[in-house]
Order: structure tokens, then C-alpha cells, then sequence
């Protein structure tokens, strides 16, 4: 049922402790996290601030509804509105990407009066019934359908046919800044700023998914920053409560207005919001979408110079990072986490995804290029 056992599919990993970038095995074996947790934590595990946050909510009111106006949503509700870019002026709490997925184009279709949505090649949105329909691998969908109906599916990164694409029938643009599962594809210059103008036009509303993208990884707090194109629903989940089950829509006025009544028994559980809380304001006061910025350009510069010739392409934003490899990903995880004790994931066949927690440190990152040039680049290290 999982795309990711090909480590403990040959070899299982018991692990029972993190802290910062690091995983503790059972025996003990030290583990470097460089995306075992799935972007999910982004200050680290088990950061103390988070920790404490949870703890001390868990003790006092672990779960109202959420019409009960409640200290930790509302802290977290203020977080997740400042967080992001100006315009986006109201948040609704979930449990996770997909459902915050299936949220925005409940929320555009209802505010638009269209169904029409567009969705681009190679894009992973979820795997709920709505969203799994905007996500582009036919062998998770095949076995599912039908699916919610009205998708159309346009070549990521390509301007012109999305301009042509949308309509005044289209009810949303669903895109993922950065394609995570696809591949780490990084769209051209230009291509969010079409969609932009384009949705704009026809009345049609913009999502952008960050569920991958977003919570300081790629240098900003969110991946549209790096282009300056503001969505009208940007969804978020994975680090946003640096590994505690919780995802957010962020909203426009015109769409908060428009949408029609929904929601869940969990959005903006006391214990969940505490961790979302504690998570945003940790992240911008200690500044770590700067560091990613920084050290993220530094892993990628020192990728390239490490394994050169041996690998298609190293690409991505911060510390989102894929290396298209000319070798099966799956092997090339198996022998970073068996051999160097790293642990990392693929994204695709080819490409090894880098996703570490933002806080590892430029030896941290040293130690990932030196494992992954001993595995594909072995000849290169001889010569050395
Ligand atoms: N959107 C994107 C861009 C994702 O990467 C993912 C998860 N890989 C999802 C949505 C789905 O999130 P979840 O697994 O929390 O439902």
C-alpha cells in the first residue's frame, strides 16, 4: 500500500527517537533525517518549543469544538494568516494535505459557480476522492474510479497551453509551486505569473498546493514568495505543525465569502493548533527560511561539484532538492540509509529527493554529498 518501503522492504529500521536532523534507532544507530520525515519537521524533531506547546496544551483542553473559540486556534489562526502573503486574509484548519486539497476546490467551485478544474502533468495533490482527480499518476487513480469529474490536465511549465486552458467556465488552477512527487520540477520563469494573470481574468480562483513546498523550506515561508505571485487558496499541511497531523487553507475575502458551508469535527483541535503555533513563530523568529535559502544554494553548489558528470541534473529551491539520477532512486536510497546511515526519498524512479528538517548545518550537509558521491560517483572519489 506504500510508495516508500523500499528501505524496510529489505531491511527495516526500527526507529524510536529524533532530535534536530537526527533519528535514533533501537540499537542506537544515529541516523541523518535528509527526508525521512517528509518535510513534516521543519524545525527539527521533537524541537523543545513544539514539545512544549503540545504537552502543556494536551494537559489543559486537548479537544472543543470548533465553534468554542479556543486560545491555541486562535493563536495559530493569527500565525497562519501573517505567515502568509498579504491578501490571503482568512485560514480553516484540517488534518492534512489532501483534505485541505479537497477544501480548496470545494471552496472555488462553490465561490465561482464553475466546476471546470485544471491540474498539470506529473502534479500529487492527495488521495482523497477529489483530490486524487487533480493529481496526475493514473495507476493511483485507475483502481478508484470514477473520480470527481471535471479536470482538465495541462504540461506543467508550459505558459501557453494553461493561458489556453482556462476559460470562463474553469472554477480553479490547481499547482504546486515546485512539483514535489513529480520529480522536484521547478517551473519556468513566468509560468506562475500567467497563471495568475490568466485565473484573474476568466474569475477562475488559483490554488497553489504548498503542502511540499511551503513552512520556510525553499528560502521563503511560502514558494510563491520566490515569485511574487500571490494565489487566491494556498493550501498547506506536512511541516505546518512540524509533524503533528494538521493542514490549513488560506484564503482570499472573495473566496472566504463565496464558499459554501464546510468543514470537519477535528479543524482546529486545541492540541494540533498549539503545535502550529508554536511551529510558525519558531520558524520566523529564528529565521529558518532564511538558512534554508542559504544552505540550501550551498548543498545544491556542492552536489553539482561532487557528482558532475555522474547525475542528469540537480535541481530545486532551498531545501527542496531533487537529483536526477541516471540510476534507479530506490537503490541509491537504500545505499545511502543502509551504508551512510542517511536517510532520504525518492521521488519518481530517477530523481532522490533531499528534504531535510531546515535546521541541519553545513557539516550535516557536507556528509550527505560525500555519501551520495561514494554511491554514484565511485570512480570520481578514487581519482581524488
Ligand atoms: N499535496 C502535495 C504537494 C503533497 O506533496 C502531498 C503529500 N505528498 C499532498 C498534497 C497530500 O498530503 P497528505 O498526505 O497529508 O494528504
Amino acid at each position: 500500500m506504500s510508495d516508500h518501503d523500499f528501505i524496510s522492504g529489505s531491511k527495516p529500521i526500527p526507529l524510536e527517537r529524533g532530535e534536530g536532523p537526527s533519528l535514533y534507532a533501537k540499537d542506537g544507530t544515529e541516523y541523518l533525517d535528509a527526508g525521512a520525515s517528509y518535510a513534516c519537521t521543519p524545525l527539527g524533531h521533537s524541537h523543545p518549543a513544539v514539545v512544549e506547546a503540545v504537552q502543556e496544551q494536551v494537559g489543559e483542553l486537548t479537544f472543543v469544538d470548533s465553534s468554542f473559540p479556543v486560545e491555541s486556534r486562535e493563536n495559530a489562526y493569527a500565525a497562519l494568516v501573517a505567515s502568509a502573503p498579504a491578501g490571503l486574509e482568512s485560514a480553516w484548519f484540517c488534518n492534512s494535505g489532501t483534505e485541505a486539497n479537497e477544501a480548496a476546490l470545494k471552496f472555488a467551485r462553490s465561490a465561482t459557480g464553475n466546476s471546470k478544474i485544471i491540474a498539470a502533468t506529473r502534479s500529487f495533490h492527495g488521495r482523497t476522492m477529489g483530490s486524487l482527480a487533480a493529481t496526475w499518476k493514473d495507476a493511483y487513480k485507475k483502481p478508484f474510479e470514477p473520480l470527481a469529474g471535471d479536470v482538465e490536465f495541462v504540461p506543467y511549465g508550459d505558459s501557453e497551453e494553461l493561458a489556453e486552458a482556462v476559460d470562463d467556465e474553469t472554477a480553479a488552477v490547481i499547482l504546486e509551486p515546485i512539483q514535489g512527487e513529480g520529480g522536484i520540477n521547478v517551473p519556468p520563469a513566468g509560468y506562475l505569473e500567467t497563471a495568475r494573470e490568466r485565473t484573474e481574468e476568466a474569475g477562475a480562483a488559483l490554488v497553489f498546493d504548498e503542502v511540499q513546498t511551503g513552512m520556510g523550506r525553499t528560502g521563503e515561508m511560502w514558494a510563491c514568495q520566490n515569485a511574487g505571485v500571490t494565489p487566491d487558496i494556498l493550501t498547506t499541511a506536512k511541516g505546518l505543525g512540524n509533524g503533528l497531523p494538521v493542514g490549513g487553507v488560506v484564503v482570499r475575502d472573495w473566496i472566504a465569502d463565496g464558499a459554501a458551508s464546510h468543514n470537519a469535527t477535528f479543524s482546529g483541535g486545541p492540541v494540533v493548533t498549539a503545535a502550529v503555533h508554536a511551529t510558525i513563530s519558531t520558524l520566523l523568529e529564528e529565521e529558518w527560511p532564511a538558512h534554508a535559502a542559504e544552505l540550501g544554494e550551498y548543498l545544491t553548489s556542492e552536489l553539482e561539484a561532487a557528482l558532475g558528470e555522474e547525475v542528469r541534473e540537480v535541481r530545486g529551491e532551498g531545501l527542496l532538492v531533487g537529483i536526477e539520477l541516471k540510476r534507479g532512486s530506490n537503490r541509491v536510497a537504500r545505499d545511502l540509509a543502509l551504508e551512510h546511515q542517511i536517510l532520504a526519498l525518492p521521488a519518481g524512479r530517477t530523481v532522490l529527493r533531499l528534504l531535510p528538517p531546515l535546521v541541519i548545518d553545513e557539516a550535516e550537509a557536507d556528509s550527505i554529498v560525500a555519501a551520495l558521491a561514494e554511491i554514484v560517483a565511485p570512480e570520481a572519489q578514487a581519482e581524488s
